[in-house]
């Protein structure tokens, strides 16, 4: 079954003048995966998204929230200039209606999977949405993509249980705090793995911070040391990303994806390779096979070194169609320091909170 590319130009319309999350974040993906051949193809045909519906953007959105970026948004299309939400986050003329097909581009691409047209989905969308909550869009985010699009499979498509992955480079802290009581429609798993809030926004993300009420236990948080390579988040998937989505069993997986892991990302200290993302994939994809039947939808969120985010998302959509052949850099091994941290402080703290909420613990 082919994986589809969803994916219009309406995501360009969404300006922020002089800005790293700039409409070229997708263009020079697109114009890659292009000259690669895989654009619009038999195995990644491109997929037009649809307009959220207002109540959708309600499923996780205040009213309140959304008549803000509508007023804005209005307001710049008459003023023709640039309006800000906070020092990041900025509205143009058309960021409303772009923010509405950027979600419904990923309800599109779930419908898809659900219908059996398409194997996973791969959204190519912008304005991202992980750092935006209920009352407040932020961190160059407007609606937050990943977590309407749970809410819609549960409360539009029967779904019980959806597990989220979110490997951006920054904490997806408007998605936990969407969920960190759970959803009232379904049981909701978020995974987060970043750089250490300490060193990076937005500041949150740390290893006590696992959710309550019914979301108790399952807001997982992976702060990793700056510099951190891809052996580490290979360590701490299998020690604990894996065991607990064993024991979880989703029925959909959904994935954030940025791209800011890499190891030459101006915004940020991590140090993955282009093919980091992939590999890491590759274990979310063997899970999606065990329980969902493969159902996979990933959705952009950041990622600003535009020739290795456009080589990572080639890197991914192979392993989303079973392929082997990545383009690959060196590996890059984490310092013996970053190590012993990882395995002796952060994944023994980790294992330590969720005991009483995992068996694999
Ligand atoms: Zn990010």
């Amino acid at each position: 079954m082919p994986v589809g590319l969803i994916y219009d130009e309406i995501y360009l319309k969404h300006e922020v003048g002089v800005h790293v999350e700039t409409p070229k974040r997708l263009i020079v993906a697109k114009k890659f995966l292009e000259e690669k051949g895989i654009w619009n193809s038999k195995e990644f045909p491109v997929i037009k998204p649809r307009k959220a519906t207002i109540d959708q953007i309600k499923y996780v959105h205040s009213e309140r929230l959304i008549e803000q970026i509508k007023e804005l948004s209005d307001l710049a299309a008459k003023t023709e200039s640039l309006k800000n939400i906070d020092m990041d986050t900025v509205v143009s003329g058309d960021t409303f209606e772009s923010s509405l097909y950027s979600v419904g581009g990923n309800l599109t691409g779930i419908d898809k999977i659900l219908k059996g047209e398409i194997s996973s989905a791969f959204g190519l969308v912008r304005p991202p949405g992980h750092h935006s909550n209920k009352y407040k869009c932020a961190g160059f985010c407007i609606f937050n993509n990943i977590a309407i699009a749970a809410e819609y499979l549960f409360r539009e498509k029967n779904v019980k249980k959806v597990a989220i992955f979110d490997w951006d480079c920054h904490h997806g802290n408007g998605t936990q705090d969407i969920f960190y009581d759970g959803s009232e429609n379904g049981q909701l798993l978020f995974f987060s793995s970043h750089q250490d809030g300490r060193t990076l926004y937005p500041g949150t993300g740390f290893t006590n911070e696992i959710g309550s009420g019914k979301g108790e236990g399952h807001i997982i948080n992976f702060p990793m040391a700056p510099s951190s390579g891809d052996d580490i988040i290979q360590l701490l998937y299998k020690e604990i990303a894996i065991p607990i989505t064993n024991e979880f069993k989703p029925e959909f997986i959904l994935i954030s994806a940025g791209f800011d892991t890499h190891h030459t990302d101006l915004l940020t200290r991590m140090g993955w390779t282009i093919q980091g993302p992939a590999n890491l994939t590759k274990l979310i994809k063997s899970l999606a096979d065990d329980y969902a039947n493969g159902k996979i939808l990933i959705t952009l969120e950041g990622g600003y070194e535009l020739d290795k985010q456009a080589q990572a998302i080639y890197n991914v959509l192979k392993v989303l169609n079973s392929e082997t052949d990545l383009i690959s850099e060196d590996e890059r091994k984490s310092d013996e320091k970053i190590l012993e941290y990882t395995q002796e402080r952060l994944i023994k703290q980790i294992k330590n909170n969720l005991s009483e909420y995992w068996n694999c613990f």
